[in-house]
């Protein structure tokens, strides 16, 4: 009597966040915004009114209806997920089949690996440039070269803060011969999304997430957007009850209340543009590099990243370090200024 782990999950390891207490946490580009006591409400409400007994709407008709609303699209080419993540499994598994390549682009998010490593697909990246973009000719070439089944990358991308236009977004689904992911989890801070297209193209999924702007990470929801055939195999592929009454009633609560969203978005890009201003006179005197940034965190390249990784971990403040990069996820106004002062501390004490 026994059982071997099989090879694909034999040396998985599981993926474990930083766990530890910190005074500050700017390491999982979550928004800093917590909703307001008018919002609370209107959730607290919402929540009061779920049949706790009874199972969830499999289809998440009035989640999927208050996503598209906002976004002014149509519902009938949205699919709720618990979290985009869930979403990334399920086009994984079921769009490829084993063996068939999925491409992907780096650096990227890291997700896509670890789903089509469990997809048993061969994964094969497109080696971004040393300015971290995307060229579309390029990337078309190598999708079609190495007959990839799906491509996927997200735009803006998730750590470089970097993004592609909607034009050159378009020329890459019309000219490969592949289903097209185009992950926006961070398209709210940006203006090059592609949502309203989907149903142009045969071979495009958009995934959209709560997690981000929307400032509802804890629910996990998020959204596949694509033409009602492509649609259709997604929601059959989907778990039935996948998304929990619970989130359905959160996520279409604040989903609907427009106002509270777009003063969400211009607080965060708001914030953001001026740690990009104080950050930017850090990379002048210490000849860091800062990436121009069209999504809620910024990405570094100082001298030495473990160093300043180190020093404001130890100084109670988590961002990511990402290789010789740092990535950090934008605060409130005063999480942003301890990380300033922080940093300048750092620079002060000679550790360059
Ligand atoms: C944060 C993030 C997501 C969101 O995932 P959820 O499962 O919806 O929380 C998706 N893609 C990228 C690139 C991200 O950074």
């Amino acid at each position: 009597m026994s059982y071997n782990l099989n090879d694909k999950i034999k040396n998985l390891v599981s993926y474990t966040p930083d766990t530890n207490k910190y005074r500050i946490r700017l390491d999982a580009n979550e928004s800093f915004i917590t909703p307001d006591i008018e919002v609370w409400q209107q959730i607290i409400n919402a929540v009061n009114s779920v049949a706790i007994n009874r199972y969830p709407d499999p289809l998440a008709t009035d989640l999927c209806q208050a996503f598209a609303d906002y976004y002014g699209i149509i519902s009938d080419n949205v699919t709720a997920a618990n979290g985009s993540d869930e979403l990334l499994f399920i086009i994984s598994c079921c769009f490829a089949n084993s063996g068939d390549v999925i491409m992907n682009a780096a650096p990227d998010f890291s997700m896509y690996d670890f789903y089509a490593h469990l997809a048993e697909c061969k994964v094969i990246s497109y080696k971004k440039s040393c300015d971290l973009e995307i060229n579309a000719d390029d990337i078309i070439k190598q999708c079609n070269a190495n007959n990839a089944k799906i491509l996927i990358f997200s735009n803006p991308c998730n750590p470089t803060s970097q993004g592609i236009s909607a034009s050159d977004m378009i020329k890459i689904i019309d000219n490969v011969d592949a289903l097209v992911v185009a992950d926006e989890a961070y398209m709210d801070f940006d203006d090059n999304s592609i949502l309203k297209s989907v149903n142009q193209f045969d071979n495009l999924i958009v995934l959209r997430t709560c997690s981000k702007m929307i400032g509802l990470a804890a629910a996990r929801v998020g959204f596949a957007v694509a033409n009602k055939k492509i649609t259709s195999a997604i929601r059959a592929c989907k778990s039935p009850y996948n998304v929990n009454s619970f989130s359905q009633a959160i996520a279409t609560t604040v989903l609907k209340n427009k106002a509270y969203l777009d003063s969400c978005k211009s607080k965060i890009i708001e914030a953001r543009n001026s740690l990009t201003d104080s950050i930017k006179l850090i990379c002048e005197e210490t000849g860091w590099t800062l990436y121009p940034t069209k999504a809620n965190f910024l990405f570094v390249k100082p001298d030495n990243s473990e160093s300043v990784f180190e020093f404001l971990k130890n100084e109670g403040i988590l961002i990511r370090n990402m290789g010789a990069y740092l990535r950090i996820t934008v605060g409130n106004d005063q999480e942003n200024t301890e990380l300033i002062e922080a940093l300048k501390r750092f620079i002060a004490g000679g550790a360059l």
